[in-house]
């Protein structure tokens, strides 16, 4: 057994024979040949490594004519080791012996000789690792025949084990078989993780290099809550985790009476509860937990695995199966938050995509995509309570230019005679620290006001929020972006306009009393923290919240500031600490 520390993304544990993809997204079976299909097998291998020898001779053969032998030299040590009778020995006794498929031999023998070069202390063998592992890609290619195995095609029960997934890649999951998933690299408020806790899939990111350790079929644990990935549990562990899993089914159970009841304090005072969701059929997860409405409507998401640009009508009819199933509650649909990780444009800005191009600032030098999406919006409008919100506002020009793009889309509206909604409520998102400190100009030029911790953490201790190098600094509890929270709902109240906090933090647990504290009476969140934060509005009152958030703001760091939550949580319901 080897227990793994990573970072806890979506919460839930996913138990499950494991399907491993590697950094280039090759699928890596545990598959055994039939006994009679041995030498079929061993002549695929032969032909894989007889057409990889020929792929780096030519390779060699190149790289010696435009910069001589002392470059071609390293396809020289690949062909060695490519073609070295003892890993023959070894793959053939794996497949002869032990039935293992040719696909499955390789990445067993080339994985266990790159770990112990990585092992050794020494750069120029940690060097040497990458070379057998760029081996190993080479004959999977060959064996494979093709790229990338489907993820959205499975057909047994799995957890997936990747280098990385994109947001794109996590949202095409088959939920019906992905039970939970783990990566190499991600950090905590990648959309990937958003995504997966948006699907309610387990899911742990950032664990650091651990796919050599681990075949395809090995049974794995995916601990969510602790964000863990355990592999090849013992039966102790198997054990703990069926007893945990049926705690939580009854807690679940128990939570789940409270979706009738109001998300009231103690002393009576009304929070509205909203969903954050990315895809239309979220609607079904917040309605079901009793979602006052959607806070957060994240519809670049509709870009995300299409194969062309969607069409207004594409966009319209998003919108319209949200409004039809919101029936008259408010839905907030957030304009497209395209570029940086959700995805990439080849542009000179690129090499720092979180900086550069991205959300309003492309959509206000795209403007014919955007007047798309806003004629779709606008068309929605009629379908119920709409509100439009523009993401990443960092200047008020921004945000004027916008609202211009906005009525013009209206007057042509007005001028086809297309029906819509022109008293639309229009927002923006606080997500930069520019956003937070001007709040008192913006919010006299919108409706409401939505925090984006998620932004507004990484742009305020500037630490990418997908990094996982940076994680330990990546914190919205951080007193900076807790001072930054504290004055834009300050200045939301006294300028009397709505405010709320759709970030990944407004649905942790662990900071439903510290918002309240400071202020916050709406929240939109993944659905499926619906009910804990529900749970925790109604067991405290407004001055007990009040007080913790006086005490945590005088708190010196991120730390402190969670143990101390934790603490304060544990007092009135230690059953929801992580
Ligand atoms: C945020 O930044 O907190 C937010 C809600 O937007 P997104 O996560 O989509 O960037
Ligand atoms: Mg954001």
């Amino acid at each position: 057994m080897q227990k793994l520390q990573g970072i806890a993304v979506s919460p839930g544990v996913a138990m499950g024979e494991a399907l491993v993809m590697d950094n280039e997204g090759f699928r890596i079976p545990r598959r055994f040949v039939a006994r009679d299909a041995v030498e079929h097998e061993l002549e695929r291998l032969d032909e894989a490594i007889h057409a990889a020898g020929a792929e780096i001779e030519r390779n060699r053969a190149a790289v010696f004519r435009e910069l001589g032998d002392q470059y071609a030299a390293v396809f020289s040590a690949h062909l060695q080791m490519l073609r070295d009778p003892a890993l023959r020995n070894e793959l053939d006794a794996m497949i002869r012996e032990r039935h293992y498929s040719p696909e499955y031999a390789v990445s067993r023998a080339l994985r266990r000789y790159a770990k112990v070069f990585q092992t050794i202390e020494s750069s120029y063998l940690a060097e040497r690792a990458n070379d057998v592992i760029d081996i190993e890609k080479r004959l999977l290619r060959n064996l494979l025949g093709r790229r990338r195995e489907e993820l959205a095609h499975l057909i047994s029960p799995v957890t997936v084990l990747a280098h990385n997934l994109t947001p794109s890649e996590t949202a095409n999951l088959d939920r019906e078989f992905v039970r939970g998933f783990a990566t190499e690299i991600g950090g905590p408020g990648s959309h990937t993780a958003l995504v997966a806790e948006g699907l309610e899939i387990p899911a742990v990111v950032g664990v650091g290099p651990f796919l050599t350790d681990v075949s395809g079929g090995d049974l794995v644990i995916i601990d969510g809550d602790h964000g863990l990935v355990i592999l090849q549990p013992d039966e102790e562990t198997i054990a703990h985790y069926r007893y945990e899993a049926e705690q939580h089914k009854n807690r679940a159970a128990q939570l789940a009476t409270l979706r009738e009841l109001p998300a009231e304090t103690a002393d009576k005072v009304h929070i509205e509860l909203l969903g954050n969701i990315e895809f239309p059929h979220e609607v079904e997860h917040c309605l079901e937990r009793g979602a006052e409405g959607i806070g957060l409507y994240r519809t670049e998401f509709l870009y995300l695995g299409a194969e062309a640009e969607p069409d207004e009508e594409v966009h319209y009819q998003a919108y319209a199966k949200v409004m039809e199933q919101m029936q008259g509650k408010p839905v907030v649909i957030r304009s497209c938050d395209l570029g940086a990780e959700k995805l990439t444009f080849d542009s000179e800005a690129a090499r720092n995509p979180t900086l550069g191009l991205r959300s309003i600032r492309l959509s206000l030098k795209n403007l014919p995509t955007f007047r798309t999406q806003l004629r779709a919006v606008l068309r929605a409008s009629v379908l119920g309570d709409l509100r439009l919100m523009f993401p990443l506002i960092t200047t008020q020009l921004e945000l004027r230019q916008a609202k211009m793009v906005l009525a013009d889309v209206m007057e042509d509206l007005d001028e086809a005679g297309v029906p819509f909604n022109d008293n639309l409520p229009v927002g923006m998102m606080a997500e930069t620290p520019a956003a937070v400190l001007l709040s008192d100009r913006f919010l006299e030029e919108v409706d409401f006001m939505s925090i984006g911790t998620n932004d507004l953490t990484q742009y305020t201790l500037a630490a990418d929020r997908s990094n996982k190098e940076v994680a330990g600094l990546y914190s919205s509890s951080d007193p900076a972006v807790l001072r930054l929270i504290r004055m834009a709902v300050e200045t939301a109240g006294r300028l009397g306009k709505p405010i709320n906090v759709c970030g990944q933090m407004s649905g942790n647990t662990l900071y439903t009393i510290l918002l309240l504290g400071l202020g916050l009476r709406r929240l939109s969140v993944t659905p499926g923290s619906i009910p804990e934060v529900k749970k925790i509005c109604r067991t405290v009152t407004i001055p007990q919240c009040e007080s913790v958030a006086e005490h945590v703001m005088s708190l010196e760091n991120s730390r402190d500031i969670k143990s101390y939550l934790r603490e304060e949580l544990k007092k009135i319901l230690p059953e929801l600490v992580p």
